[in-house]
């Protein structure tokens, strides 16, 4: 006999910055948890890597008043990084080679702690200060599964 579990896709992740402005809950299981070292992301963070919880957008929901800023990526990608205007705090990432998905900075989540972070990217840039686990999947650079994008 089956006993219907729950649907995975009914939990829910409200998150939200430190100053109260910005609320959002994204919901059901991320794609990918993924420490970032890479220059941007330490700027971004103050901190040796973000680590970011990858939502279909479909599956997140924001509110509140926010402030964007679009760099362009190594990789060559037009990154938009959301943030609060009032207390700074990075709240999540898009990538225009990655439609349709956002990166979630993870501490900014309520309650982050049932999280498992899979893989370490742009691990050459990593900080001899910034100490990570060795039995997480590590990357020199991004690993190439991400669309194609070539213009
Ligand atoms: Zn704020
Ligand atoms: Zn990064």
């Amino acid at each position: 006999m089956d006993t219907p579990s729950l649907d995975s896709n009914s939990d829910t992740h409200p998150g939200g910055c430190l100053c109260g402005n910005i609320r959002y809950v994204a919901t059901g299981h991320p794609v990918v948890v993924a420490h970032c070292h890479c220059e941007d992301c330490q700027r971004l963070s103050g901190a040796g890597h973000t680590t970011g919880a990858m939502f279909a957008t479909t599956h997140f929901e924001i509110s509140g008043n926010f402030a964007e800023y679009t760099l362009v990526s190594s990789a060559g990608n037009q990154v938009t990084k959301v943030f609060c205007p009032t207390c700074g705090s990075p709240i999540l990432g898009k990538n225009d080679g990655m439609e349709g998905l956002v990166t979630v900075s993870l501490g900014t989540m309520d309650d982050s702690s049932g999280f498992d972070p899979e893989v370490v990217i742009f691990a050459n840039n990593r900080k001899p200060w910034d100490i990570m686990s060795d039995t997480l999947a590590t990357f020199p650079e991004q690993p190439k599964w991400s669309p194609e994008n070539t213009r």
